[in-house]
C-alpha cells in the first residue's frame, strides 16, 4: 500500500497484522519541481512535504493553499483530498489539481489532465482518483494550481454566548469582509483545555485563564490582487466586529485580538493534543450547513444518558460544515463504559 507522510488519522496507510501487506514509500520521489510562474502552476513529484513545496514557492510569492496541522506529501494529500483550515477560502485539493499522473495496478503510466486550466475536451477522469486513496493507481506526480501567498492577515478569537449565535456571525462576516474573510474555526473548551493542559508553552489568551465554553478563531486576509491602496486588517477586522457588537446584530460575548500565529498555533495544536484526554473515539465528521451545530447539540443532550463520564472534545471547520467530533474518557476507569456502553451505540 502507498504510504505518504503517514499523518492520516484513520491509519489507511498502515499495514495490517498478517504480514502479507508490502508498503510503498515515496519519501525519496523528489524529482520533479517546476514552477510556471506564468501560469501560476507547479509540476511536482508525489514525495515532497507540504511545508518543502511552500518553502520553495515562498521566493515566488506564490503557495499551494490548503493549509492545516500536519505536514503531509502532495501524494497523500491528493489521495485523500485534504480540506484544511482555509477551506472557506481556498476549497480542498480537488479545485487545486490541474494535472495528476498515476501507476495503475497493471504498471500503465496514466497522464490525467495537465496544466492547461481550460480544458473541457470531454471527462475530467484525474477527479476520479482525487480522494479515493490509491483506488485507480499510485499518483507520482501532480500539476497544482498556485495561489499568491496573501499580504495581510489579521486574527481574533471570538467568544459566541452559545452555538446559536455561531451561524448569524458567520453570515455576517461574509457579508461585511466578503473574500477576505478566509478562516472561521471552532474549538470546544475540553478541545482548548487539553491543549493548554499538555502544551505549558502554549499561550492562554483568555481572561484570568478562564477559557470559554465555545471560542472561534476568525482570520481576514487580504485579498490576493495587489491592490493601489493599503488597508490596515486589523483595523478592518476590529471595526467590523465592533459594528456588529454595537448594532447587536450578532451576539458576541468577547473578542480578543493579537498574533495570527499564536492564535493558529492552539488551533493546530487541538488535533493532536486532544489525544491526551484520554481514550478517543475520533470522528471527522461532513455536514449540510445548518445540520452541524444541530448534531452537535443532539449529542450534547444525549451522551449523559449513555456514557456519563466520556467528554466531547471537538473542534473543526465549522464555517464549511466540518467537524473534528471527539469522545474522550480515561483509559483505567472508563474503558468499559467506551467498549460497551458507548462502542454500541455509536456503532
Ligand atoms: C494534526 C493533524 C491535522 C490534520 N488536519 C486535517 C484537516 O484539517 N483536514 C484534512 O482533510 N485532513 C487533516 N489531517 C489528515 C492528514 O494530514 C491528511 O489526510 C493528509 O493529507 C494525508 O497525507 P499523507 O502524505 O500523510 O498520507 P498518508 O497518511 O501516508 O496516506 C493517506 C492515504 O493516502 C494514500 N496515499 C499516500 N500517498 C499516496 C500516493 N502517492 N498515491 C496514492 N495513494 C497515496 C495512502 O495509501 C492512504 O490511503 C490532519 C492530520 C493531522 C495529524
Amino acid at each position: 500500500m502507498p504510504q505518504g507522510a503517514n499523518t492520516g488519522l484513520v491509519g489507511t496507510s498502515i499495514p495490517d497484522e498478517t504480514g502479507t501487506q508490502v508498503v510503498i514509500s515515496f519519501d525519496r520521489m523528489k524529482e520533479v519541481f517546476n514552477v510556471d510562474i506564468e501560469n501560476r502552476s507547479l509540476r511536482v513529484s508525489a514525495g515532497f512535504h507540504l511545508s518543502e513545496v511552500n518553502e520553495r514557492l515562498s521566493e515566488q510569492g506564490l503557495h499551494f493553499p490548503i493549509d492545516f496541522g500536519s505536514d503531509p506529501q502532495i501524494g497523500g494529500m491528493i489521495a485523500t483530498n485534504t480540506g484544511g483550515g482555509r477551506f472557506l477560502r481556498y476549497g480542498d485539493v480537488r479545485r487545486h489539481v490541474l494535472g495528476l499522473d498515476i501507476v495503475t495496478a497493471i504498471g500503465e503510466l496514466a497522464p490525467l489532465g495537465g496544466p492547461v486550466r481550460k480544458a473541457n475536451i470531454g471527462t475530467d477522469w484525474k477527479q476520479l482518483a482525487i480522494g479515493s486513496g490509491a483506488d485507480f493507481g499510485i499518483i507520482t506526480q501532480a500539476v497544482l494550481n498556485l495561489e499568491p501567498i496573501a499580504r495581510q492577515q489579521s486574527a481574533a478569537l471570538v467568544v459566541p454566548p452559545n452555538n446559536a449565535a455561531i451561524f448569524p456571525l458567520l453570515q455576517a462576516l461574509k457579508q461585511m469582509a466578503g473574500p477576505m474573510l478566509s478562516a472561521f474555526e471552532f474549538m470546544s473548551q475540553n478541545a482548548m483545555n487539553a491543549a493548554f493542559d499538555h502544551v505549558p508553552t502554549l499561550h492562554n489568551p483568555f481572561a484570568d485563564g478562564t477559557v470559554p465554553q465555545i471560542a472561534l478563531l476568525i482570520e481576514l486576509t487580504h485579498p490576493n490582487q495587489p491592490v493601489p491602496w493599503e488597508i490596515d486588517l486589523d483595523e478592518v477586522l476590529q471595526q467590523i466586529l465592533m459594528t456588529m457588537w454595537e448594532n447587536g446584530d450578532v451576539a458576541i460575548k468577547d473578542a480578543l485580538f493579537g498574533r495570527p500565529d499564536d492564535m493558529w498555533a492552539l488551533r493546530h495544536a487541538l488535533s493532536e493534543d486532544v489525544r491526551t484526554a484520554g481514550k478517543l473515539y475520533a470522528f471527522d465528521l461532513g455536514f449540510r450547513r445548518p445540520d452541524v451545530l444541530a448534531f452537535r447539540r443532539a449529542i450534547q443532550d444525549e451522551l449523559p444518558d449513555f456514557a456519563p463520564r466520556i467528554t466531547i472534545c471537538d473542534f473543526g471547520h465549522v464555517g464549511d460544515s466540518g467537524l473534528h467530533f471527539n469522545l474522550a474518557g480515561s483509559y483505567e476507569t472508563h474503558s468499559d463504559e467506551f467498549e460497551q456502553g458507548l462502542g454500541d451505540w455509536v456503532v
